[in-house]
């Protein structure tokens, strides 16, 4: 089955400019802002500039430098919030996918939560 994007979904319409948000990092392949109903105290969702629905959309489409670009981006957001093992207490990475994954923004999205010690994870 093709992935099929829809290119209407609110986090396309941030990263063409037409919706506020509140930016915390961005490079060529990357922007992250901070969640607007978060759950930790730090809370941002990294996303890749491309048009990509999901990890494994992302990871079947995506060019190396996208990949790499994006995977250097979340660990730009990690070390900028202070939540790196080097500098912090440590972070949790979530990316939610599809129905059972009940993602609701069809726009590839890594959740970093961090500031306190997360609950243990549950399905
Ligand atoms: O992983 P999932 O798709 O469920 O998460 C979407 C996230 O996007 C939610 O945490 C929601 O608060 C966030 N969101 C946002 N800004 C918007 C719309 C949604 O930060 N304009």
């Amino acid at each position: 089955m093709a992935y099929s994007y829809d290119d209407q979904n609110i986090f396309a319409k941030i990263l063409r400019g037409e919706i506020p948000n509140n930016t915390v990092y961005e490079s060529d392949h990357a922007l992250a802002f901070r969640d607007i109903e978060p759950q930790a105290p730090t809370h941002v969702l990294v996303i890749p500039k491309g048009p990509y629905i999901s990890f494994d959309h992302f990871a079947a489409e995506a060019s190396d430098a996208e990949i790499v670009g994006y995977v250097r981006a979340i660990s730009e957001v990690c070390k900028a919030e202070g939540v790196t093992l080097d500098a912090g207490e440590g972070f949790r990475m979530i990316a939610n996918a599809g129905a059972h994954g009940v993602q609701e923004v069809p726009h590839l999205h890594v959740h970093i939560l961090g500031g306190r010690p997360m609950g243990r994870m549950v399905a």
